[in-house]
């Protein structure tokens, strides 16, 4: 059995303190959960997860490979054969399963945010308020949609009766990043369950903890065998099983988009499986001159630093019109000298350390080359804390569109502030990059916020705020951030097949 100490289970959710020392009491053995079983990999391997705070091992987990991802997508090939119990499950039905997940969670709240805040770094404050509730919101809002994802009747020329089933796809691999663990594995199970797939999921292998914590939910709770099948791993080897696997109808992938590339060619080389991707970016936001300053930015800072900059979506480049650059500048670093960073379990703490040592690595690695590049380094740009991976807030000035620091994401809590002149040059400048995930603006004037956010190439664009999330609106991005829309109704269309049916009828009425 795949076990995590259950002796908090049953906290009381209203903000209950963290209690990190007992949260791993026992011997503790994670394991892979296949068929509604937990299970050694067949290698028999496991790898250690790190608490980035202290650089710690947590536990040992189990380490599927190409091995154990054929047997989780035999076992979700098998919950979706003809005539399964899921595939005869009334949508309804699966949309109360989702319902008693989201409700299971909420019970569960406090136990899932220290796990994710051991696991991940990210403030236990966040974990409970922010990433806890977002999952339970996700999913509920998808179980709703379980019996309403309808077809169409279509008047087709001739004697004839057209209507269109909104089918499941099949068996759906999903391989999701670490930043937000618990949260990406909502966006992937909601749609994919509520429209009836079976699902292999490979887990970061930063953050395997909460999404086990999950995969015992989902069996109390009494999703089918095979329905959901979680898969710690390596992504070069579990992941790659996944993308290229012949019986694997559909990828889903939210990661860097490096790897991104990989999983469509893994694609491309073996059956063609569907595609979607949820990659990085470089998103730009703008504030012009006539902005509430003061909101602006602090919302600013809130866009690069949330999740110790760990977004695909941070706002990290910072585009500030001339007017006000100096004193937005300023008022940056200001604010950032205030961040608090230190123990995720501290109430007060607003930034812990990065996710792992190769990330921290890279993040110091973009400092010297902004640095290198004549940049102005404003405040931070070292290393916080004498243990874990704690790196200070960190604010550039003097950016230029070419330098390395404006180009690449750095997924850290490094922000970049650049200087224009007008609105059609920052639009210009804003799109000149690979990516298209987001982007903001911040004015008071209604004209330039629709004439800056009809320009942008991004698929979200959020004026005078930042980082709104709903599980009603859809996210993902043009260009090199990704193809397809994750959450709404158009979350939907990703994990569903169109089915076209004509029947013969002996004579059509208008
Ligand atoms: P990553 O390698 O793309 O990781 C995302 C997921 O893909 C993980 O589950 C990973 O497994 C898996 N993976 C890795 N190589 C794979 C392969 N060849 N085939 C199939 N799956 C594979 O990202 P990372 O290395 O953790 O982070 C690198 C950069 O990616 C970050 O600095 C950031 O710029 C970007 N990133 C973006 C997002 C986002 O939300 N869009 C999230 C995380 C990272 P492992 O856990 O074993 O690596
Ligand atoms: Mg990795």
């Amino acid at each position: 059995e795949g076990r995590v100490n259950t002796s908090l289970k049953d906290r009381q959710t209203e903000c209950p303190p963290p209690e990190p020392d007992s949260l791993m009491d026992g011997d503790v053995t994670f394991q892979l959960f296949i068929n509604n079983q937990f299970q050694d990999a067949v290698s028999g391997r496991t790898f250690p997860t790190i608490n980035p705070a202290t650089g710690e091992i947590i536990c040992q987990v189990s380490e599927a490979d190409q091995v154990d991802v054929d047997k989780a997508v035999k076992a979700a090939r098998d919950a979706f054969r003809l005539g399964s119990p899921w595939r005869r499950m009334d949508a309804s039905h699966r949309g109360l399963l989702l319902n008693r997940l989201a409700d299971a969670i909420e019970r569960d709240a406090a136990y899932l945010a220290e796990l994710e805040t051991l696991d991940n770094g990210k403030p236990y404050a966040v974990s409970y308020s922010v990433d806890v509730p977002n999952v339970v919101k996700c999913l509920r809002y998808y179980g709703g949609w379980a019996d309403k994802w309808e077809g169409k009747t279509i008047p087709i020329d001739g004697d004839f009766f057209c209507y269109t089933r909104h089918e499941p796809i099949g068996v759906c691999g999903q391989i999701i990043p670490w930043n937000f663990p618990l949260l990406m594995l909502a966006w992937k199970l909601g749609p994919a369950l509520a429209t009836g797939n079976t699902v292999v999921v490979k887990v970061a292998e930063q953050t395997p903890l909460t999404a086990l914590y999950i995969a015992s939910l989902i069996r109390e709770v009494g999703f089918p065998e095979g329905v959901v099948n979680i898969l710690p791993g390596m992504g070069p080897s579990a992941g790659a099983a996944i993308a290229k696997h012949m019986d694997v109808d559909k990828v889903a992938f939210t990661g860097s988009t490096e790897v991104g590339h990989l999983i469509q060619q893994a694609s491309g080389s073996s059956n063609l499986k569907k595609v979607t991707l949820e990659l990085g970016g470089k998103s730009p936001n703008i504030i012009l001159s006539d902005a509430n300053l003061e909101d602006a930015v602090e919302q600013s800072h809130f866009a690069l630093f949330f999740n110790q900059g760990q977004c695909c979506c941070a706002g990290s480049r910072t585009f500030v019109q001339a007017k006000i650059y100096d004193e937005f500048v300023e008022r940056s670093v200001e604010r950032a000298r205030r961040r608090v960073v230190g123990d995720p379990f501290d109430m007060k703490t607003e930034q812990g350390p990065q996710v792992d040592q190769e990330q921290f690595n890279k993040i110091l690695g973009y400092i010297s080359s902004g640095k290198r590049e004549g940049a102005k380094l404003m405040c931070g740009g070292g290393v916080a804390a004498d243990r874990g991976y704690f790196i200070q807030p960190t604010v550039f000035g003097d950016v230029q569109d070419n330098m390395t620091i404006a180009r690449e994401e750095i997924f850290g809590p490094v922000m970049q502030i650049l200087k224009f002149d007008s609105l059609e040059e920052v639009v210009t400048r804003a799109n000149d990059t690979k990516y298209g995930l987001a982007a903001a603006v911040f004015t008071k004037d209604i004209d330039k916020a629709h004439y800056v956010s009809q320009g942008l190439r991004a698929g979200t664009v959020w004026i005078n705020c930042y980082d709104v999330f709903g599980a009603q609106a859809p996210f993902g991005g043009y260009k090199a951030s990704g193809n397809g829309r994750e959450l709404g109704e158009y979350g939907l269309d990703n994990y569903t097949e169109v089915k076209t049916v004509t029947t013969k009828v002996p004579q059509k009425n208008s």
